[in-house]
């Protein structure tokens, strides 16, 4: 009984603990946002700007990011810049980078939120898909952080990587997208080891999300996946807190973390019950 109180106890302190935002910390904080014309990284712009950061937006369709740039002024934001870039160019995350340091003088938080887009679909046998996402979701990611690097330790800054729950537990559908998210948890939990060892005061927070609301991801999954989507406007928020009180992950919702921990306790359990739920939709769209 004593064991279980604790545990809980220890589950409320933590939860106490998490909940330390101060939305003030964001007020002049100069933010480099990628994939900020559309979906959640278009909401997090605007939560950024509610609280008055100077921010920086990127992404490839200008005509967009000029329209948010705009809502982004209205809301408060305290400087808002854009830069349009396609990531799959090796040579883009230096150049954005060099735009957001000049226009910004630094840099408090990289926020990396960006993708390519990908099929729901069973592994078809193409590799250069596999390939092409890899240098949008992962490597890209990778060069923008560590050109960040310099600047961010300078200013104690933070990393904030957004991943799924895709990059964390393996299902089916999902294989390269899956493949890029698990990647950058190995990367960006490795670098967050090794700062810690140089004594860097750098933060880095993977962000791990379920299904959310985004155009994209309800087209995406319309008629295969019967779940709710979550509203990206909680997302945003929940991924700019984590980023904010330099939390090592943030899980929205925040179940997904438990079921992180059964999955970890239990592999063959979950591979079973992944395996019994697709043969069902399996078997009723036959
Ligand atoms: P969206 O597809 O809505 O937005 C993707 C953004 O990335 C857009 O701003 C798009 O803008 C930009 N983008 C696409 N291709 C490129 C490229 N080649 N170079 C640069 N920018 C590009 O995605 P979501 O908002 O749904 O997802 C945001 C993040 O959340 C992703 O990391 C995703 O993995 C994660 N996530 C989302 C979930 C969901 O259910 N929505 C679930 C779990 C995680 P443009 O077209 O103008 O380039």
């Amino acid at each position: 009984k004593a064991l279980w109180a604790a545990g809980i106890a220890a589950g409320l302190l933590a939860l106490f603990w998490r909940d330390t935002f101060n939305p003030e910390t964001i007020s002049g904080a100069r933010v480099l946002l990628t994939g900020a014309s559309a979906g959640i990284g278009e909401q997090m712009a605007y939560h950024y700007s509610r609280f008055g950061a100077e921010i920086v937006l990127t992404a490839r369709r200008e005509a967009v990011l000029q329209k948010v740039t705009e809502k982004c002024l209205q809301l408060g934001a305290k400087k808002v810049f854009y830069i349009p870039a396609d990531m799959i160019s090796p040579a883009e995350p230096e150049r954005v980078m060099q735009f957001a340091v000049q226009k910004m003088g630094g840099l408090d938080y990289l926020v990396l939120n960006h993708i390519g887009a990908t099929p729901l679909q069973m592994w078809d046998g193409d590799v250069e898909h596999t390939r092409w996402l890899l240098q949008v979701n992962f490597l890209s990611y990778v060069a923008l952080a560590m050109a960040a690097l310099p600047v961010l330790m300078e200013s104690k800054g933070s990393v904030v990587v957004v991943s799924s729950i895709s990059g964390k537990i393996a299902t089916p559908f999902a294989t390269s997208y899956s493949a890029t998210k698990f990647a950058l948890d190995g990367f960006f939990s490795s670098l967050r080891h090794e700062l810690a060892m140089q004594k860097k005061d750098m933060s880095i927070t993977l962000c791990v999300l379920g299904l959310i609301d985004t155009e994209m991801a309800l087209e995406k999954t319309r008629g295969l996946v019967y779940m709710d989507a979550l509203p990206a406007t909680e997302a945003a928020l929940a991924i700019l807190r984590g980023g904010a009180t330099r939390a090592r992950e943030a899980f929205y919702p925040w179940w997904l973390e438990p079921l992180c921990y059964v999955r970890g306790w239990f592999p063959s359990h979950w591979d079973w019950v992944v395996g019994e739920t697709e043969a069902q939709k399996v078997s009723h769209s036959a």
